[in-house]
């Protein structure tokens, strides 16, 4: 049987070894070992080497117990092939890590990135990122500190305790289609040229289907049936997961909430081929580790969607 292709940033061969947190010993051990390796992030930045392909950086040895010894805590992310991994937040600390590559944000080179490694970073700027909202318990207002290996920050006042869990945002995904053609929109913040699916945060109290069906309507008006899903994909930009979908609709007919969108327009299969495509920057599709590509690439039956080299 073949394997449906993997999305970017997803993480399939990381083992999170879960109970491994409980301990605190086993986390000093495993950090302390020679073996572990560490993922600085400054900023929601990646540690990237550029230049020719791009590579993450990895700190081990020396540099490893230098960088995690200026940060307040790092955080077990799990193994790769019998490997652990910590994330270690740099933000605002003295280290030589500018040597050694270039902080980056993900999306611009995680297309290039093997795709172990765009799940490793990914992962460790999503903790990263929590840890840096959730100094304080949203409950009493105490400073909270960080336990079980970085995966759960408790209230510090012994009257509250409330513990506080890395927290990611439900969006919906879908590309909308009828007939022969699918509806594509450009968001406003959209680089020019740029076009995409529609998509939406999912709000308290709705199924993922509520979700697509009220986005669709609120951005262009168009009510949707058989809302098939696709895949999905964690999304870290910066707190996301994506769950994408195919979803129908009876009539062309639509129209452009522009509190939502900038534009929308109807597509063919014919008019999506590369060839048929403008040359001059005025249609792009979204980027190819996106999951907005895949679905794209899927409903125009080219089932290999924007998976990268393992
Ligand atoms: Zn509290």
């Amino acid at each position: 049987m073949s394997q449906r292709p993997r999305n970017p940033y997803s993480s399939a061969e990381i083992d999170r070894s879960s109970h491994e947190r409980e301990s605190e010993e086993r986390m000093i051990e495993l950090a302390s070992s020679g073996a572990a390796r560490f993922v600085p992030i400054d900023t929601e930045k990646n540690l990237v080497k550029t230049g020719g392909n791009p590579e993450a950086v990895f700190l081990h040895g020396m540099m490893a117990r230098a960088v995690a010894g200026t940060a307040d805590h790092s955080i077990f992310l799990g193994y790769v092939d019998g490997t652990p991994y910590f994330a270690v937040d740099v933000t605002g600390k003295e280290t030589p890590l500018g040597e050694l590559g270039e902080f980056v944000d993900l999306r611009q080179v995680g297309a290039l990135l093997f795709a172990k490694e765009g799940s490793i970073l990914a992962y460790a700027r999503a903790m990263t990122y929590w840890h840096r909202r959730h100094r304080y318990c949203g409950v009493c207002g105490a400073s909270t500190k960080v336990t079980r290996g970085g995966h759960v920050r408790v209230c510090t006042n012994d009257s509250c305790k409330t513990d506080q869990f890395p927290r990611t945002d439900p969006a919906v995904i879908m590309l909308v289609h009828c007939g022969d053609k699918c509806l594509l929109g450009r968001g406003k913040q959209f680089p020019r040229g740029m076009h995409s699916t529609l998509a939406g945060f999912v709000e308290p109290g709705e199924s993922f289907e509520d979700a697509v069906a009220r986005e669709v309507y609120e951005e262009v008006k168009v009510r949707v049936k058989n809302v098939i899903y696709r895949s999905s994909q964690p999304w870290p930009f910066p707190a996301s997961v994506m769950i994408g979908f195919h979803a129908e609709t009876d009539s062309l007919e639509f129209e452009v909430n522009e509190d939502e969108l900038a534009s929308a327009l109807w597509l063919s299969r014919e008019e999506l081929r590369p060839e048929n495509l403008p040359k001059d920057g005025s249609f792009f599709m979204p980027r190819r580790d996106s999951i907005a590509r895949r679905l794209i690439e899927e409903w125009l039956g080219h089932e290999a969607g924007p998976s990268i080299a393992g």
